[in-house]
């Protein structure tokens, strides 16, 4: 079976950045994803497209179609007192922040006084990014899964 729309498939992967430092790995816990909808990047889901169990490729994957590149504009420097109940804002501090694009997650990337600054982009937007995967696994989907636009079991969401 190959994987295409509509297909669970177990990968195990490494995730390094361009200076080859492992960001990221399965580490023998295959991840279970649904293939076409959204569940991993861009440029990974095209990669895989048509892989079947047993293959294995490594491809570096352009910041655009990975996490997408930084944007200045989510970079913002707010006053401390927007952290109410918080007593030490520390850089590298994360936060769920409210924005009109919905709910996202921010990071704390300097303290000054008053002043805080908060960098909304994903921690690994901008990077390119190389995967290693092997494939290990392809199935069908089950309703469940296609409803929910997501895998389930093992490597997958467990609900
Ligand atoms: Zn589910």
């Amino acid at each position: 079976m190959n994987i295409k729309k509509d297909k669970v498939a177990l990968i195990e992967y490494t995730l390094t950045n361009a200076d080859g430092d492992v960001m990221d790995a399965s580490d023998g816990n295959p991840l279970a994803y649904l293939q076409g909808h959204g569940n991993l990047i861009p440029g990974l889901e095209a990669q895989l497209e048509g892989k079947t169990t047993g293959d294995k490729f490594t491809t570096t994957i352009a910041a655009a179609d990975a996490y997408g590149e930084r944007v200045d504009t989510l970079v913002q420097t707010v006053p401390s007192d927007m952290f109410q109940g918080v007593d030490n804002l520390e850089v590298g501090m994360r936060f769920e922040a409210q924005s009109e694009q919905g709910m996202h997650s921010v990071e704390i990337t300097a303290v000054e006084g008053d002043q805080v600054t908060v960098d909304g982009n994903h921690p690994m937007a901008g990077l390119e990014l190389t995967f290693e995967v092997e494939v290990k696994e392809v199935r069908d989907a089950t309703a469940e899964e296609l409803e929910h636009g997501h895998a389930h079991g093992a490597g997958g969401h467990q609900h």
